[in-house]
């Protein structure tokens, strides 16, 4: 049978919803018209539904947008206007937040592993919060000693997660009291803790036992008379529907709400969604170059693939829900690829399609995050153009009329 997300138009349909996906599909088609394929097609209302989502689930919670996933402009820009604040990593991030005009008080620098002019370029630009993990990167910090706060990032595994962040950063919380009275005998200001537990988490189980460990560690600290910790920062992770649904965000964060309220009062609370805001903000379209009958099955040969847009399916282990635009009838297992001549750049083996001509439209939903990001231009293949739209509140669509 084929996944639900292939029924584009439900057997039922609400009158409502029918025309908003007829209306999407006109808009679609009017963005190629005028822009070519691939496209992607970033819809800041998302960026502002994603944000204000998360806030209502996590109250109190400053949210950091964490830039890696999808940095781009209008995005940093929507986000600056809600309000949000910003962690960044690099300092491409640190341009990109300067540009914006985003006050350096909003920002956060996550990267724990960094070199000397990466911190002053950071400073200078006024973000004086940072991150460390290790003795070597805190003795980094010895010359701006009394001008930075630090971070400590403690490192949960989480093998489950999709993407285990914990592998690669972050000390395990045996090694929390030792480092945090090195930096007391350094003078270095130790603010508070953080984590990431790993992106596009099933279950909140991780995020609440780090949240129970950070507040051992804070008492902790407290008792070996450190100065206090202030700061807890749970990092991302928090999930999106791709193929599979997940779990609403409201209820994916109440037993993290649980946890957050025992930590003493007072803490300041940090988290640093990437996923979570970008993915739902962009739609990818492409079209078939050409196809071919190979092996019993229809192969389409996309102008986007693997080494593009969908560089996701390699690096984010991610698949995306992918439908015709305009093409309904009886569906048969299909392979879609790249345009690339490499073997590797097939972005689906085995999906549900109808019989779709040269030039149909392919559409890629959930999008926004770690797709363009890490997207290339191998072979000459051009990466896909993003448009923006909704990007000023309350205008229905920012897209010009082909009859205009
Ligand atoms: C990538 C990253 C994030 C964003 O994680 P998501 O799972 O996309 O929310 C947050 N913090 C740090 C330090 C990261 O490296």
């Amino acid at each position: 049978m084929a996944p639900e997300y292939l029924e584009i138009v439900p057997a039922t349909p609400v009158v409502s919803e029918r025309n908003d996906n007829l209306a999407e599909a006109e808009r679609i088609r009017r963005l190629v018209a005028l822009h070519g394929s691939p496209l992607l097609i970033l819809d800041c209302e998302a960026v502002r539904r994603q944000y204000h989502a998360l806030q209502a689930a996590l109250p109190g919670v400053d949210l950091h947008y964490a830039i890696k996933p999808l940095p781009h402009a209008s995005v940093i820009a929507t986000l600056r206007d809600e309000g949000a604040y910003f962690d960044l990593a690099t300092n491409g991030e640190v341009d990109m937040v300067a540009e914006a005009g985003v006050d350096p008080i909003r920002t956060i620098h996550t990267h724990p592993i960094k070199r000397d002019s990466d911190i002053r370029y950071a400073m200078e630009y006024g973000c004086n919060t940072f991150v460390f993990d290790n003795p070597d990167e805190l003795k980094k910090f010895i010359p701006y000693a009394g001008k930075v706060n630090l971070l400590l990032r403690l490192s949960f595994r989480s093998p489950d997660a999709k993407i285990d962040l914990s592998k690669k950063f972050g000390c395990s919380p045996d090694a929390a009291m030792s480092l945090l009275q090195q930096a007391a005998d350094l003078g270095i200001r130790v603010k508070g803790v953080s984590f990431h537990v790993g992106s596009q988490a099933l279950e909140p189980t991780k995020h609440v036992e780090a949240i129970n460990a950070c507040a051992l560690i804070i008492q902790q600290a407290r008792a070996e008379g450190l100065p206090a910790l202030e700061v807890v920062d749970i990092g991302g992770g928090f999930p999106v529907d791709y193929i599979d649904q997940v779990q609403p965000i409201d209820t994916f964060c109440a037993p993290i709400r649980a946890a957050l309220a025992t930590l003493p009062a007072g803490t300041r609370l940090v988290a640093e969604p990437g996923r979570f805001i970008a993915a739902p903000a962009m739609t990818a379209v492409s079209s078939v170059m050409g196809k071919a009958m190979r092996d019993g099955r229809w192969w389409y040969y996309l102008d986007d693939g693997v080494y593009g847009s969908y560089s996701g399916r390699i690096f984010d282990y991610n698949h995306y829900p992918i439908d015709s635009l305009d093409f309904f009838g009886e569906r048969s297992p299909s392979v879609l690829a790249g345009p690339t001549c490499d073997s590797v750049d097939v972005i689906e083996d085995d999906i549900m399609l109808p019989e779709l001509d040269c030039g149909a439209l392919i559409v890629g939903r959930m999008m926004g995050a770690y797709t363009s990001a890490t997207a290339t231009d191998f072979n000459f293949f051009k990466k896909a153009e993003i448009v923006v739209i909704n990007e000023h509140v309350a205008e229905e669509c920012d897209v010009v009329p082909l009859t205009a």
